[in-house]
């Protein structure tokens, strides 16, 4: 069923309706009336005649008709009778207003439970509970305590949190903020997120959708879904907390890099949703969304009466990574041609202190018709001359006429502006309180589009070899082993096109030097045990060792200090390798999230990657540009392109290094976590080699 019981309800009742002011019961009734509600109303509390002017019925079953949208606002261990009173009636759309459940504990959840149940079984779908009630200003709906509904616009809204919406409908009512509808969903018992998400992207009153999230139900079908719907609507969210997989103890570099903010930020980006990090810059964000047309591209010019704030707004613009518009040569010579000789007619385009509206009006209009110009931010002083009323009013005249452009304003000051600002905010142009705040909502804007434009995403399947890493994840998993050794890691890598080093594992003195004689001096001599997960740590790792002597001398070092350090490892002998050319040292590594699956890390490698933390992450399955934009978002790509004389090293070899990763990761859900720490990597025509390797497995939960 869709949501539209919800959005569109002929008619509502409200159960524990209330006589008396100050409770929900009557508070709820109230706002329906006073929000000028056009559908029937039917409060239902059998001791009451009336309640805000509407005639009471003693319950549901009286009412004669089956209300459309149903209210709950009786206590908790009522909520279940009326449930199944609604169940019997044929209601299909119930609000629980009612809190007790899930957020008071264990008996709470089991009440929740219970009322699932009851849902499921008559086909309603319930809000809530433990929430604050819906709002559809499109439809003059106020089926909350909330407060008043709010203007209707553009924007739709949801919150897991009551009171946080609360805190935005006051926020909107003093900036005058439309919506199309609001959600409180509480404890999302029946209709989560995704739901109201969907509803929005399909409702043809809401051209925003909006949000603030405690959680996600369910991580890929979040992405998945919310990908789709950003191609249509921009989606702007709030999110706190982290996720469940954050708390398990990790045993590779990339899990313990992969918090619960980073999986978060990578679904994100990868569904194209917009991240707000307050309701400052949700507003922010919004209002521009909302009411201004997407720019063609991100090439920004200012126009503006004072040089100070044009050069800050340069500097944000420069910082945010935005482009500072050329203007060409028709327009400087337009702008040449009606501007004082003293103003300057380069971006940022200064019209100068004593300029009145119709100068402002000129610039405006002349920049917005360049082709070189995709975004414009008009900036006003308060100076002597400046008339901010007129201007305000001037740039409304142009943009009545003309929406091929966003324009931006901020205008700077505040008792002088105020009524300025209201005339901004009645013609709907969005304003920010410093040149950063439009700079930074410019920035989500060029984002979004370049989101938008991004080539349909098409994942590369390498020809790999499934069965030998099936053979060897299924005998960990039989015999409930969680770390693959790294000899064992390296077959699933070499089947899946990795390259490792040559090497046999030695359990005396004189077996290792052996072994080092067949590979060719200088080899590389490694503590071997399952039990030790960072070898360098404990001092087993030794390179560069060149001839027998040294093997041998290294061997019993090893098999002597260490047991000693780590009583507790079981030592199985020390592996000798073929020693790796220098080369730059990268890692490669993946997290699996619980909620949102196989996450991956590009970033620098060696011993020290926790400390330096020059790492990116991306969500699986990686497609080739998203492997090069992962490398790219690093410091360590510098340094791979070749610094101080050094040679680079070949990038693509390295992206499609992770895709592979991505595939074996992503065709394996039995692998939790693992890294290839170092990958190391030369110059152009050179094999990169997977030095070192963890992988752990675990039988996948939902294969
Ligand atoms: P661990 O990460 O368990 O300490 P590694 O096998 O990654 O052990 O070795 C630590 C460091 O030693 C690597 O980052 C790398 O610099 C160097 N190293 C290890 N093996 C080789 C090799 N075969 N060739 C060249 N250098 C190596
Ligand atoms: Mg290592």
């Amino acid at each position: 069923m869709s949501l539209e019981y919800f959005f569109h309800p002929q008619s509502v009742a409200i159960v524990g309706a209330s006589q008396t002011s100050g409770k929900v019961g009557y508070e709820i009734v109230k706002n329906i009336r006073q929000g000028d509600y056009a559908g029937k109303v039917f409060p239902v509390n059998p001791k009451a005649d009336r309640i805000a002017d509407y005639p009471c019925f003693a319950d549901l079953a009286s009412i004669g008709e089956v209300p459309e949208l149903v209210i709950i606002v009786v206590p908790a261990k009522v909520v279940l009778k009326i449930m199944e009173q609604c169940g019997a009636l044929g209601v299909k759309a119930v609000v629980v207003i009612t809190a007790g459940f899930k957020e008071v504990g264990p008996e709470g959840k089991e009440l929740e439970d219970r009322l699932v149940q009851i849902a499921r079984k008559h086909n309603i779908r319930v809000i809530g509970p433990n929430c604050l009630g819906v709002m559809v200003p499109a439809h003059q709906l106020n089926a909350s305590f909330g407060g008043e509904l709010p203007l209707p616009g553009g924007i739709g809204y949801i919150s897991q949190s009551g009171a946080l919406l609360a805190a935005i409908l006051d926020i909107a009512k003093a900036g005058d903020i439309g919506f199309s509808s609001l959600w409180s969903i509480g404890n999302k018992a029946d209709i989560d997120e995704l739901d109201i998400i969907r509803a929005l992207g399909e409702d043809s009153n809401t051209t925003v959708i909006a949000g603030y999230l405690e959680s996600i139900n369910d991580g890929n079908a979040f992405v998945r879904e919310t990908e789709q719907i950003s191609h249509r609507k921009p989606i702007l969210l709030m999110k706190s907390g982290g996720t469940s997989a954050g708390s398990k103890a990790a045993s590779s570099h990339t899990g313990s890099l992969a918090g619960g903010e980073t999986v978060y930020e990578s679904a994100f980006e990868r569904a194209g949703v917009i991240r707000c990090d307050s309701i400052k810059t949700q507003f922010d964000f919004a209002q521009a969304f909302a009411y201004q047309p997407l720019p063609p591209g991100d090439r920004v010019a200012v126009v503006t009466n004072a040089g100070g704030p044009g050069i800050m707004s340069a500097d944000a613009i420069e910082r945010a990574g935005l482009t500072f518009a050329e203007l060409s040569e028709p327009t400087r010579a337009k702008l040449a041609e009606q501007l004082p000789a003293a103003a300057n007619i380069e971006n940022p385009i200064d019209v100068l202190g004593d300029a009145l509206e119709d100068r402002y009006a000129y610039a405006m209009d002349v920049v917005m018709d360049d082709p070189n110009v995709d975004i414009v931010l008009v900036l006003l002083t308060p100076q002597a001359m400046t008339r901010a009323n007129e201007t305000a009013q001037a740039m409304a005249d142009i943009l009545a006429k003309r929406k091929d452009k966003p324009v931006l304003a901020c205008f700077l000051g505040a008792d002088f502006v105020v009524d300025s600002l209201e005339i901004l905010r009645r013609n709907r142009i969005p304003f920010y309180d410093s040149p950063e705040a439009a700079v930074r909502t410019i920035r989500a804007m060029a984002d979004y589009v370049r989101w938008r434009n991004r080539p349909q995403r098409v994942v590369k399947l390498f020809p790999v070899n499934r069965h030998r890493v099936e053979r060897v994840i299924d005998r960990h998993l039989r015999r409930g082993l969680r770390e693959v050794g790294e000899m064992e890691s390296k077959e699933i890598l070499e089947a899946y096109g990795f390259v490792t080093p040559q090497g046999e594992i030695a359990t005396t003195a004189e077996q290792a030097a052996n072994i080092a004689d067949q590979l060719d001096y200088p080899v590389v001599m490694k503590i071997w045990s399952p039990d030790i997960v960072h070898k360098s740590d404990v001092g087993g790792v030794r390179v560069g060792i060149h001839s027998r002597r040294e093997v041998m001398d290294a061997f019993d070092l090893m098999m002597y200090r260490i047991p000693k350090k780590m009583p507790e490892a079981d030592i199985l002998g020390v592996l000798v390798q073929e020693m790796c050319r220098s080369g730059q040292e990268v890692i490669l590594g993946m997290n699996r999230d619980a909620q949102f699956g196989p996450l991956m890390m590009f970033g620098m490698g060696g011993i020290f990657v926790e400390v330096l933390k020059d790492v990116a992450f991306h969500l699986a399955p990686l497609t080739a540009d998203e492997a090069r934009r992962m490398l790219m978002a690093t410091r360590t790509y510098k340094m791979l392109q070749g610094v101080r004389g050094q040679e680079g090293v070949d990038i693509d070899v390295i992206a499609e290094a992770l895709q592979r990763l991505s595939q074996l990761v992503t065709e394996f859900p039995a692998i939790q976590e693992m890294d290839i720490n170092p990958f190391m990597v030369g110059p152009p025509g050179t094999t990169p080699i997977a030095v070192d390797a963890r992988i752990s497995v675990e039988k996948p939960k939902n294969p």
